[in-house]
């Protein structure tokens, strides 16, 4: 026979997302206009590296400052010779860097 008894188990469940740039929450349900993105990075190097990081972001605009920042952050712009690759949201960075120069 089973024996069983009664346990409350404890883990940890999404309520809500916060916007990465603005700091901005909704809870519940991922809304529809928010835009969930991953920035990867890969280096082939000497220093062989790999990165991903994920960000929720709330709108156009806060895509657009997270983007930039990751660029700024040294994930984007490598030398052709260094064979690394940036992929921000699926973009690479040569496509998102032209991206970028289309907006104020
Ligand atoms: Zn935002």
């Amino acid at each position: 026979m089973e024996i069983t008894e009664v346990r409350q188990e404890s883990r940890e469940v999404q309520t809500g997302t916060k916007c990465d740039y603005c700091g901005k929450e909704v809870k519940g349900v991922y809304p529809k206009t928010w835009h969930h993105f991953d920035s990867h990075h890969s280096d082939w190097g000497n220093d062989s590296r790999e990165s991903y990081e994920y960000f929720d972001v709330c709108s156009p605009r806060c895509f657009i400052e997270i983007a930039r920042k990751q660029m700024n952050d040294g994930v984007g712009f490598n030398k052709p010779e260094e064979r690394s690759t940036t992929q921000i949201s699926d973009f690479n960075e040569q496509f998102l860097f032209e991206l970028l120069k289309l907006l104020p």
